[in-house]
């Protein structure tokens, strides 16, 4: 549980740039949502995938990331975990940093 919190602070982080990735066992991702207060929405389908678009399932998510203080979140596809890695590179690429 204290990994969980500290995955969490470091998501929150407001020095956190794009540069960083977090690795988080899936089966975490559920109680990370409820941590984030985003599980009802995904249970309910209102919310999708950042890269693809497609509506997400608590198990279906792969990725949480924030982005411009916001968060979002991305599909467990792993097409779509490659396209965010090339976003955030590119983001980087024109230093892009979030405060
Ligand atoms: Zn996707």
């Amino acid at each position: 549980m204290n990994l969980l919190k500290s995955i969490i602070s470091k998501l929150k982080s407001k020095k956190k740039t794009v540069g960083e990735l977090l690795i988080i066992d899936h089966k975490d991702f559920p109680k990370i949502l409820h941590y984030l207060g985003l599980y009802n929405m995904v249970e309910k389908g209102e919310v999708v995938c950042f890269i693809c678009g497609e509506v997400l399932k608590p198990d279906t998510v792969g990725g949480i990331d924030f982005i411009n203080k916001h968060i979002v979140l991305i599909c467990n596809k792993p097409q779509c975990t490659i396209e965010h890695a090339k976003f955030k590179a590119r983001l980087i690429a024109l230093g892009y940093k979030i405060k």
